[in-house]
């Protein structure tokens, strides 16, 4: 098969970055933790709507190699960045880390602010989740620092435990990287169970994760398989898109009268005057729904219902929320003829990545197609992945 990009095996990754670790830094690392980027199944741009969301664990990982340090200093260096951090500990946080390595380094900072007493560390890092593809390599990173720290230090790693580094890694992205985000990334890397998705509910007073549920998918005895297709594109010129998004749901959500759109139902969206706000608004309430139909279609077994929700979730995000783009709608159009019961853009939107729901033996034919489908538009090669759910972060 071409052009899939293969997760690695954990453990041979693993001696590879140990003999790395101590190439570069001169020391044994003591352990190494690992942390899976994700794809979320539907539920898009509803986390901040107080709504649902559906993600899985991906195979593709970020390692995390660490040595504790006696000094104080933290030094962070990538195999898939250029340059070394090295800085105090104690320096460390919002606005003193500048590039890549602020999603590694704030970790040690939000774990600090939790109460947690971090030493100094070494840390090497290696991934096979694509970077900024919408799959969230940034809550790879994190996690796997998350998970190797609290296992150096002796910490939780139970469930409770695993939600207050999900809430530290939130607050590295955010207050450290400077990227707002919602939740879901760090949550699924944390709590997914192999086999199955992992459905989150924000309906919470400060809009973080509330309930969880692990929602068994049985895709192999389904004779199933979920496609990925990185479009290797970002539209930069509407990077502002998510904080609009974020704003005009929360016009709509005051021309309601509620709190959140969690709490708006169709009718009173479909008598909304402003057009852009009802369209916003639409995607907002739809999608929820969807979330919810998806979770009882998996459980009933019924996956042509499933796959009509991808396609109804893509033209709603295509036509209300507008956020897909040439290359996505193209990807989800191609996968759909070829075989796929159902497909839809997943992430943030405007690029990044969709996710097919493609019959196994149709796999091959899919990658094809959307393959050639780009050739012939003239697009760069997408680069495609399976997305068998997978486990959680812990030590390698
Ligand atoms: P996504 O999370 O969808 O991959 P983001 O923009 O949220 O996209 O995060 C990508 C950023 O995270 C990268 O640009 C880089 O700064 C950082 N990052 C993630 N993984 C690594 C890695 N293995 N090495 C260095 N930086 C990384
Ligand atoms: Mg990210």
């Amino acid at each position: 098969m071409t052009s899939l990009l293969e997760p690695g095996t954990t453990t041979d990754r693993a001696v590879r970055l140990r003999a790395e670790h101590r190439a570069r830094w001169g020391a044994d690392p003591a352990l190494v933790g690992r942390a899976p980027g994700r794809v979320n199944l539907i539920g898009e741009h509803t986390d901040y709507n107080g709504g649902l969301v559906l993600p899985v664990a991906l195979p593709h990982s970020t390692l995390v190699s660490l040595s504790p340090r006696d000094d104080g200093r933290v030094r962070v260096a990538s195999l898939q960045a250029e340059g070394v951090f090295e800085a105090q500990l104690d320096d460390v946080g919002p606005g003193t880390v500048d590039g890549w390595a602020a999603y590694a380094a704030g970790v040690l900072w939000a774990l600090d602010e939790q109460g947690v007493t971090v030493p100094g560390v070494d840390l090497l890092v290696d991934s096979t989740v694509p970077l900024g593809a919408g799959l969230s390599s940034s809550a790879a990173l994190e996690c796997a620092v998350a998970v190797a720290v609290t296992a150096l230090v002796g910490g939780d790693l139970s469930p409770a435990g695993r939600r207050r580094l999900a809430a530290a890694c939130v607050r590295a992205e955010s207050e450290v990287a400077g990227a707002p985000t919602g939740g879901m990334d760090q949550a699924v890397s944390l709590l997914a169970e192999p086999g199955a998705a992992l459905l989150l509910d924000f309906d919470t007073a400060d809009g973080s994760v509330g309930d969880l549920r692990h929602v068994e998918l049985g895709l192999e005895r389904a004779g199933l398989a979920l496609l990925v297709t990185d479009t290797r594109v970002s539209h930069a010129l509407v990077d502002g898109g998510y904080g609009d998004r974020r704003a005009e749901c929360g016009r709509a959500a005051e021309a309601l009268g509620v709190d959140s759109l969690r709490r708006a139902d169709l009718a009173g969206v479909e008598a909304l005057p402003d057009p852009l706000l009802r369209r916003r608004a639409r995607h907002v309430v739809g999608e929820v729904q969807r979330v919810s139909g998806v979770v009882e279609a998996v459980t009933a077994g019924d996956w042509g219902t499933v796959g009509r929700a991808f396609v109804a979730s893509h033209a709603s995000m295509r036509d209300d929320f507008e956020i897909s783009c040439a290359e996505l709608d193209l990807a989800v159009a191609t996968a759909v003829e070829a075989g796929a019961l159902g497909a839809r853009m997943t992430g943030g939107g405007f690029g990044g990545s969709s996710v097919a729901l493609v019959p196994a033996d149709r796999v091959e034919a899919v990658v094809a197609a959307v393959q050639r489908a780009f050739a012939d538009a003239g697009h760069r090669a997408p680069l495609h992945l399976m997305a068998t759910p997978s486990a959680a972060a812990d030590l390698v």
